[in-house]
């Protein structure tokens, strides 16, 4: 990097040469903010470069002995002596905890690790079986699975009882290392305590120091009306327990719901048919038709056709997004008796015998007819 480049320190922070360490560190807070590279998307290069140059000024200014160094020779006097190079990438590893302070976070770019080390227990998924017609109408439910809960013994601590965890000396029980690379230092887990924070000497016995056990957990679920078949319920930290205190998993509750003899879903619409006699068909007639709650009237009118379709208006299930129910449609089917009564044959074939003499096969009008049907 040429020196001769470099700006002054001072201007670079947009502080006077009296600056006292309080107003430094207000410039600098302000000016990170603002070209903090997660803070500018857009043109992230830039802010980097800038972030850098802020970064870089402050930690010389804010050391009495560089600043005086600095008064004094400029740029060339940061090179004398203990071989400070106008920048060095230590100065993000010892700006850790003032950026920590600063922004909530201890990473300079790149990921950010979450002050919280403890780690969150893992997710669970439960498959509950439900009637159409709870489905219909929601319901309240009591279900049972097996999670991972602290162990008793322990009290999750995973220390063998009389005995407690040591700060693990690697990492100082941070759980983090930081390794430079180039110019950066980043944060890795620490290998050594598998990122804890801490060495268990003798662990307990009966969770072999995990600190968490198995149990059963009976938990009540709301499952709301109009719920559809495979969507998912997320129950917020319901799921296993986090390792060492860590903060508890969510459970997803997947909603199967069992098929019904008569209607089928299609959303918040229900579809049935049903079957009525030709004689029904013919003259028309008010029948009534099973609905999710109780029966209701339909009108057929003389002359139905098989495979007519009816629509009885929010006869269906209520909607989960928004207000209102779906429809139920009513699929008309003309039943065919198979084994007719000798009265219904008498019926039948006098009825026949009317017919064919109505159909004359020499009328071109009949084959028109019989296009419109
Ligand atoms: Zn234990
Ligand atoms: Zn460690």
């Amino acid at each position: 990097m040429d020196t001769k480049m470099k700006r002054d320190y001072y201007e670079v922070l947009g502080v006077s040469r009296d600056v006292t360490d309080q107003e430094l560190k207000k410039a600098y807070r302000a000016l990170a903010l603002k070209y903090h590279p997660d803070k500018n998307p857009d043109n992230q290069s830039e802010a980097e470069e800038k972030f850098k140059e802020i970064t870089e000024a402050y930690s010389v200014l804010i050391d009495a002995e560089k600043r005086s160094r600095y008064d004094r020779f400029g740029h060339d006097g940061l090179r004398m002596g203990n071989g400070m190079g106008g920048y060095d990438a230590s100065i993000f590893t010892d700006f850790s905890d003032i950026l920590s302070d600063f922004f909530g976070f201890g990473d300079i770019f790149g990921s950010r690790r979450p002050r919280d080390k403890r780690r969150r227990g893992s997710d669970l998924r439960f498959d509950l079986e439900i009637d159409f017609k709870d489905a219909a109408d929601g319901i309240e439910t009591k279900i049972k699975y097996p999670r991972l809960e602290n162990c008793d013994e322990c009290n999750g601590t995973g220390a063998e009882k009389g005995s407690i965890a040591q700060v693990c000396p690697t990492c100082g029980g941070t759980g983090q290392m930081n390794i430079r690379q180039g110019f950066f230092a980043v944060s890795r887990p620490c290998t050594h305590c598998g990122a804890t924070g801490e060495i268990i000497k003798n662990p307990c016995k009966a969770c072999k120091g995990k600190g968490l056990s198995e149990q059963e957990k009976s938990l009540k679920v709301s499952i709301p009306a109009g719920i559809d078949n495979g969507m998912r319920i997320r129950m917020s930290g319901e799921g296993n327990a986090g390792e060492k205190g860590g903060p508890r998993g969510d459970l997803y509750i997947v909603v199967n719901i069992s098929k019904h003899e008569l209607f089928e879903r299609d959303g918040s619409d229900i579809h049935c048919e049903l079957p009525i006699t030709y004689p029904q068909a013919v003259l028309g007639t008010s029948i009534a038709v099973p609905t999710l709650n109780g029966k209701a009237n339909l009108k057929i009118p003389a002359g139905t056709q098989s495979e007519t379709v009816f629509r009885l208006k929010s006869k269906g299930l209520p909607k989960l997004r928004g207000s209102g129910s779906g429809d139920l449609y009513v699929k008309i089917r003309v039943f065919t008796p198979n084994k007719p009564s000798a009265q219904e044959k008498k019926l039948l074939k006098q009825m026949n015998e009317q017919y064919s003499k109505s159909v004359d096969f020499e009328d071109p009008e009949y084959y028109k007819k019989l296009k419109e049907m």
